[in-house]
């Protein structure tokens, strides 16, 4: 039960690290490699998926740690959980929202919430930087859609 609640807890820190590296880092001095995720993408993959393929081999690094180190055992499902946050990720941000698998067709409606939050975000390259728990900030939600501001007129 431990390991559950410790797996638990990293799936839920990784959304706080996430949206703190994406605000952060990814916004301002890493600008030059997520630039790609927020420009029309050309080809299979944009130059912003190098981002979360480091945070796979930091995954695997505490992963392997938690293996070869026995007083850092907790880290295995520490790494568990940091790996499902991924999963969710990559499920919610590029295939829900993002439709980036083609033969997985997706309603958007399933992921209202998620899809309406990081449209905020690409809208405004601001708030929300979150990704599998978004928090509109309250003088946004205006602008999302069915709010009472034509969302055209700022554009
Ligand atoms: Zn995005
Ligand atoms: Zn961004």
């Amino acid at each position: 039960m431990k390991e559950a609640s410790l797996a638990l807890t990293a799936f839920i820190l990784m959304e706080l690290v996430a949206s703190l590296a994406h605000r952060l880092i990814f916004h301002r001095f890493g600008y030059g490699i997520h630039e790609s995720h927020h420009l029309p993408r050309a080809g299979i993959f944009e130059k912003n998926d190098f981002y979360p393929l480091i945070s796979a081999c930091i995954t695997m690094a505490v992963i392997a740690l938690g293996i070869w180190v026995r007083p850092l055992q907790f880290l295995i499902p520490v790494g568990f959980g940091m790996t499902a946050y991924g999963v969710a990720y990559f499920f919610i941000h590029d295939l829900a929202v993002h439709q980036r698998a083609g033969w997985l067709k997706m309603n958007p409606s399933w992921f209202k919430w998620h899809y309406q939050a990081h449209m905020l975000h690409h809208r405004f390259s601001g708030a929300p930087y979150g990704f599998v728990f978004p928090v509109v900030p309250k003088r946004l939600k205006k602008y999302l859609p069915g709010g009472n501001e034509n969302p055209s007129k700022n554009e």
